[in-house]
């Protein structure tokens, strides 16, 4: 399977995620020359287009979503493009695509953007059509609702792909300060050896957004913050920070060793677990609705979720990694503080010192910050005096020659290359919503209810209060 794709077939071509990510990341890796000249693209999705007319739409979606500097020849990149109408629950409509795609599915990358519900058909019919027969298969989150409901998704796709075709999306592993925590790891020799128990005291995942419903209603009430952010990129993140050193940089290693850290997570027990549901309140200055009047009812649906979650293993003893996500809350950003333990004696009487601390911005700033102890300048007549001073990476500075790319851009190429070390296999997947789903029945035995909170704020009180029985703060 090793063959680059010469079709991507594109399903949900007309939606949103299509409009805004895959048809501009499609642009800008053929900008760039990345895309083999023979590669054709193929959308479907029940509008009635001719390829005329998807044509249109593509280039009205890049002129929209990709700066201009990074489209090159449109047209070229537009010449690649076809559209197939075809509404995936009509088992009929196939062969027609088939018959379009004209070559055997050996070389055939599929992409899944369409409601997952819809999965199951799209694959009995692919399937049906003798266009799974070689090809591989990008699916896009959310895979399932649950344990129970992502195992028969699972099923489904692999009664027609076996788990080395089948490419499960969570586009933070696209994202370039993503990777570079992996690189951050294991290609410098000093974090390794600090990198455990014995030196970290905790590890803080926070994951923030200041935008509420979005239009997204009908999916978003039906799944609540814990799935919607926790069940994959958190735990992604959180894998990453506390795998062991895989021996290669290749989808096995690498998958093996995040599965390992994933089922090492112990089961979130009484009072290790607060939600909230955001009020009306400000964010960044603009008035806000909340959650309740802009779904137009009462829910019980949680738009945060704080958690303090525990890697049961040799390097992860004791050591809490205390995870956070929400809508509206004060501003947009997505970081991994390591906390350092304090030092063990300080031979600077009087002085305060504080404990070090890596952290790793991953979004909107993509900033790698080790806070150091210096010395104040001066002369120390009343003795030495300390203060904490940030030793700082700017990514963006670092590598200004190059484009900041979209993550799925990244993502599409390892498709269309059948390059797996950037997605999530199933066994990952499965231990993930085993995790999940024990917190959500410990909710249910608790008879957790989501706590208001003012937009604008970092969630309800409880939030912090799970920290600071601790001693830890949020970073903020
Ligand atoms: P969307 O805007 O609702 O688009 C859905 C696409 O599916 C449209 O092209 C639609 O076109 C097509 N479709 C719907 N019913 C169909 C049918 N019966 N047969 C064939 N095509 C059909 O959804 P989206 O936001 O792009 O999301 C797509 C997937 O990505 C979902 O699984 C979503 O959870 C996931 N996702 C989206 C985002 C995002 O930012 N949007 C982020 C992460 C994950 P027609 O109506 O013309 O058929």
């Amino acid at each position: 399977m090793s063959a680059k794709a010469d079709t991507l077939l594109l399903f949900g071509a007309t939606g949103d995620l299509a409009q805004r990510m895959l048809l501009p990341s499609l642009c800008a890796l053929h900008a760039d020359g990345l895309l083999d000249p023979g590669l054709q693209i193929t959308g479907t999705a029940r509008a009635d287009l001719s390829d005329a007319a998807f044509r249109n739409f593509a280039r009205a979606a890049v002129e929209k979503y990709l700066p201009a500097q990074r489209r090159g020849s449109m047209a070229d990149f537009l010449n690649r493009l076809h559209f197939v109408p075809l509404d995936v629950t009509q088992q009929d409509g196939f062969g027609a695509l088939a018959k379009k795609i004209g070559r055997p599915a050996d070389r055939l990358a599929i992409f899944l953007s369409t409601a997952p519900d819809l999965f199951e058909q799209t694959i009995a019919g692919l399937a049906a059509a003798a266009l799974s027969e070689g090809a591989r298969i990008g699916l896009e989150k959310p895979l399932g609702h649950d344990l129970a409901s992502s195992r028969e998704i699972n099923d489904a796709v692999g009664r027609a792909f076996p788990e080395e075709r089948i490419f499960r999306i969570d586009h933070y592993l696209g994202k370039e300060t993503v990777q570079n925590l992996i690189a951050l790891r294991f290609a410098n020799l000093m974090f390794e050896p600090l990198w455990n128990a014995q030196h970290i005291d905790h590890v803080q995942i926070t994951v923030a957004e200041t935008v509420g419903l979005e239009g997204r209603v009908g999916f978003y009430d039906g799944a609540g913050a814990l799935r919607d952010m926790v069940q994959n990129h958190m735990l992604q993140l959180l894998a990453l920070v506390a795998m062991e050193p895989p021996t290669h940089f290749d989808a096995n290693s690498v998958r093996d060793e995040k599965v390992k850290v994933l089922r090492a997570l112990r089961p979130v027990g009484p009072g290790e677990s607060v939600t909230g549901q955001y009020r009306g309140g400000a964010v960044k200055g603009q008035i806000v609705a909340g959650y309740d009047e802009e779904l137009g009812r009462d829910s019980e649906t949680e738009t945060f979720v704080a958690l303090k979650a525990h890697v049961d293993n040799w390097r992860w003893k004791g050591v809490p990694f205390y995870l956070r996500t929400g809508k509206r809350l004060p501003e947009r950003v997505t970081e991994i503080l390591v906390q350092f333990r304090a030092i063990p004696h300080s031979i600077f009487d009087g002085a305060r010192t504080r404990a070090n601390r890596l952290l790793i911005g991953i979004q909107p700033q993509e900033n790698i910050t080790l806070s150091l102890m210096a010395k104040v300048p001066g002369l120390d007549r009343e003795g030495l005096s300390l203060r904490e001073v940030p030793l700082k990476i700017a990514m963006t500075d670092a590598f200004s020659g190059k484009e900041k790319r979209i993550a799925y851009e990244r993502l599409l190429l390892d498709l269309i290359e059948a390059n797996q070390t950037l997605f999530v296999r199933r066994d990952e997947v499965e231990a993930q919503w085993t995790w999940i789903d024990g917190i959500r029945a410990q909710w249910h035995a608790e008879g957790l209810t989501p706590k208001p909170y003012n937009s604008g704020a970092w969630g309800p009180s409880a939030a912090i209060a799970l920290t600071e029985r601790d001693g830890v703060s949020w970073h903020e």
